[in-house]
């Protein structure tokens, strides 16, 4: 779509046959979602003018507009109005607004899953799996809310002092594009459960599933203000960090915007929660259940066509069984469906943009110059669907002999790409994992659980897994070690994040002052 033929900037022009449950009204009104309403920005620049894409069609869905400086200050404002009645409500009152949430996003999570599947490309099987996880965020969080309170300290004398959990104020989530829905999700419902109110940017890429999710929390009974969403790129995400009036930022993304959020937060020592990249090892002993060692190994690097934060994308094998780990792997490997996004059976969907695949392609071509044995995939597949001949569909790659020096296995590559390696002790192979700038996560695949905890608890990661990968129950904290983050969300960890304490002395006696 040429500017020109644009009259309607910041509209959704194409509505895709398989979200025949959204109605057409939500595909027609603008992307921000302020106050309990969708509006357009008002601060139009146009060189910040991006078009959204569909994946698996490789085509435009829309064309908008970042928000500028009008719109993020009558968001905040909005936020910040907001606040004073919502973080008055007891937490069991906003407990019991937040499971109503659940239930509607349980009725309506089909709309969202489709929806995510339209504008990032994973499968529909796996889209489903990430509003299941916004559900379980906002049932555990309404669960906590009610358990949100301080201590009594007794003191000298009968004096005492207690603490209050308090809220922040307003907060800014600012999401990735691989879980738009499931960022958006597990960073508003401790937060909003704490009595915080939010000003939350999607991706530029993946801008659709939040606003969907902001009108069900209205539905479900949250009020105007408490839960905003603004759409655009880098300069909107900075126009809030760097807002006065925000208390707190939760990013996820990339370690170099990490660091720019860190800088800008820094100015008014505003809290902050950063979950960024990684480069996870995933260790593989020669004792190991083969069979689930292949599964675990598959779970850890080809979800959401391998755009996940957490992968284990450095398989570590112990010598010995290597070639029967990978022969199992290629074998499994191979059977994985790639297409359409929305049939049932698909494995493997498409990556988020043309650029995105290209550099992981790139990436695998310099495996191959620097040594690397390219097993399979890697390639681009135009499916027989002339419909998705655009779209943005890589076969899954397995990137046999690689060394710790080569690039694949330094950089976060961010696409379904695993590089194998071997091993022959624990205590190196423990050495090679921990040599490297990330620490988000790590496995381990042993039947000798003495090990199994020993590696782990050597394991410089925030996550680690034994004897599987990938898997993030709500009640879980989750973060990064070293470059990989700061801070925890989900758990009990993310309602410590979205609060402070306050220390009340209380006097039972007279004042002891020698003036
Ligand atoms: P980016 O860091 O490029 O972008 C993340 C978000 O930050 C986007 O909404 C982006 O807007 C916004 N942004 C960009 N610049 C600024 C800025 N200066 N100030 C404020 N906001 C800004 O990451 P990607 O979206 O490319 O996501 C991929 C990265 O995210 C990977 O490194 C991955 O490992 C990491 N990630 C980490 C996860 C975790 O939980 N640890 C989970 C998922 C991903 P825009 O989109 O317009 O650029």
């Amino acid at each position: 779509m040429h500017k020109s033929t644009t009259t309607v900037l910041n509209q959704i022009l194409l509505k895709p046959s398989f979200c025949r449950q959204i109605s057409t009204e939500f595909f027609n009104q603008p992307l921000n979602f302020v106050n309990g309403v969708r509006k357009t920005p008002t601060s139009q620049n146009s060189d910040e003018d991006f078009k959204v894409f569909n994946p698996a069609k490789g085509e435009v869905i829309c064309e908008t507009v970042s928000s500028g400086v009008k719109d993020v200050d009558s968001a905040v404002q909005a936020a910040k109005d907001a606040f004073p009645e919502w973080s008055r409500l007891s937490g069991f009152e906003r407990g019991k607004i937040l499971m109503s949430v659940a239930n509607r996003v349980k009725e309506r999570g089909e709309e969202l899953a489709e929806l995510e599947v339209y504008n990032n490309g994973k499968p529909i099987w796996e889209a489903r799996v990430d509003v299941q996880s916004v559900i379980d965020g906002l049932e555990y969080n309404s669960g906590l809310a009610p358990t949100i309170s301080g201590q009594q300290i007794q003191l000298s004398g009968g004096s005492f002092a207690y603490t209050r959990q308090e809220p922040l104020g307003v907060c800014v989530g600012i999401g990735a594009w691989n879980f738009p829905v499931q960022i958006a999700g597990w960073k508003s419902a401790p937060a909003l459960a704490c009595g915080n109110t939010m000003v939350y940017k999607p991706s530029q890429f993946t801008p659709l599933s939040a606003i969907l999710l902001a009108e069900i929390y209205k539905e479900g009974g949250i009020p105007d203000g408490v839960f905003n969403v603004l759409q655009g790129q880098a300069e909107t995400g900075s126009l809030l960090t760097s807002h006065p009036d925000v208390a707190k930022v939760s990013f996820t993304g990339s370690v170099p915007t990490g660091q720019k959020i860190m800088e800008s937060c820094a100015k008014d020592i505003k809290k902050i929660t950063l979950e960024l990249g990684g480069k996870s090892p995933l260790i593989i002993f020669a004792d190991c259940n083969l069979e689930n060692a292949v599964k675990g190994a598959m779970m850890a690097n080809f979800m959401t066509q391998g755009e996940v934060c957490s992968n284990g994308t450095r398989v570590f094998v112990e010598r010995s069984i290597k070639d029967k780990f990978v022969e199992k792997l290629l074998a499994k490997t191979k059977q994985m469906k790639i297409g359409n996004p929305m049939h049932e059976d698909t494995m493997v969907g498409a990556m988020i943009n043309k650029q995105h695949m290209e550099k992981v392609m790139r990436y695998i071509e310099g495996a191959k110059q620097q040594g690397a044995k390219i097993l399979c995939g890697g390639e681009r597949i135009i499916p027989t669907d002339t419909s998705l001949s655009n779209g943005y569909f890589l076969s899954p790659c397995i990137m046999d002999n690689c060394t710790d020096d080569m690039t694949v296995v330094k950089e976060e590559i961010f696409g379904a790409a695993m590089a194998v390696l071997t091993f022959d002790t624990e205590d190196e192979v423990v050495r090679r994992a921990n040599d490297t700038k990330f620490g988000l996560a790590g496995g381990v695949f042993t039947s000798d659980l003495t090990r199994g905890h020993r590696v782990v608890a050597n394991i410089q990661s925030g996550t680690c897994f034994i004897n599987n990968y990938n898997l993030y129950p709500i009640e879980m904290p989750f973060g990064g070690y070293k470059q990989s983050g700061l801070g925890r969300e989900l758990g009990r960890s993310a309602i410590d994040s979205y609060t402070q304490t306050k220390m009340v002395y209380v006097e039972m006696g007279d004042v002891d002052c020698p003036y």
